[in-house]
């Protein structure tokens, strides 16, 4: 007999791998029952999936996006699609894409209609962050992402233009678009030459690193960020370090303090330095 892993099920795809006649037996025996018209749970769902799926969709969007293993900004809420019959008739709340609706396949949407629906719900910033995670983790190429948005507004279209497969994290996409907004000359994952490659570089000489929290407590790793700085220091480089917290929760601080150093000529060469 054909076996079928738990989840949530549309019923054509149930009936392709087990049949009819099994499914009634799982529902009989408590392993299976019928979350909404055309819809299953097999044995031990995940519960947003369930959630998705009782609401009249599946899960899409952000949620799905981080099912993928794209990063995305923190947010708590279960983003939803719903079919046609459900946007009209029930409350949602549903995310939508630009353009016309696609039928469901599964219960967590496939990358490309997650993202399109994430386009709807993100701000500017948020979608060059998801989408600069996608190309650095080559999920799509960016040929792709603006084959997939040709239809999108043009303010959408012209954001993937900003996106950086270089970017390594969320913080330091944030950070990367917010310095250009102010006109600071930031490139990305420059390599030094002694040093190594650094998340970002102000002009030719002030190095910003953004630590993520997952190395935290990582003795090795602590040391050798310090070992490079120092290095990057006798060669007359500035190291700026900040962790996900001063970016995404006390910007204007780090801001500040990064303007601050340009201002006093860091990012330049130190012979030019003693002139600014
Ligand atoms: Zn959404």
């Amino acid at each position: 007999m054909n076996a079928i892993r738990s989840g949530v099920y549309p019923y054509r795809e149930i009936e392709r791998m087990i049949g009819r006649a099994r499914l009634n037996e799982l529902i009989r025996r408590g392993h299976a029952e019928q979350l909404r018209r055309g819809w299953y749970r097999i044995g031990e769902a995940r519960g947003d999936d369930v959630a998705a799926v009782r609401r009249g969709g599946v899960v899409s969007c952000l949620s799905a996006l981080e099912r993928h293993g794209v990063w995305v900004p923190a947010d708590d809420r279960l983003h939803v699609r719903g079919n046609s019959w459900a946007v009209q008739h029930l409350r949602g709340p549903f995310c939508r894409q630009f353009g016309r609706p696609v039928p469901e396949a599964g219960a967590v949407d496939d990358l490309p209609t997650a993202l399109r629906h994430a386009a709807r719900c993100l701000d500017a910033e948020g979608f060059v962050v998801v989408c600069d995670s996608v190309l650095n983790l080559r999920l799509m190429h960016v040929e792709e992402l603006e084959y997939l948005f040709r239809d999108a507004p043009k303010s959408v279209r012209l954001l993937i233009d900003e996106c950086d497969p270089n970017a390594e994290s969320g913080p330091e996409s944030m950070a990367r678009r917010r310095l250009r907004a102010h006109r600071v000359p930031v490139r990305t994952q420059v390599t030094i030459d002694e040093v190594g490659r650094v998340d970002l570089l102000i002009g030719d000489f002030l190095i910003i690193e953004i630590d993520g929290w997952e190395i935290h407590g990582d003795r090795p790793h602590f040391q050798s960020d310090r070992t490079r700085d120092a290095t990057a220091f006798d060669l007359g480089y500035h190291t700026l370090r900040f962790t996900y917290d001063d970016i995404v929760f006390r910007w204007r601080a780090t801001l500040e303090k990064i303007l601050r150093a340009v201002r006093n000529g860091t990012h330049m060469r130190p012979a030019q330095r003693a002139q600014h």
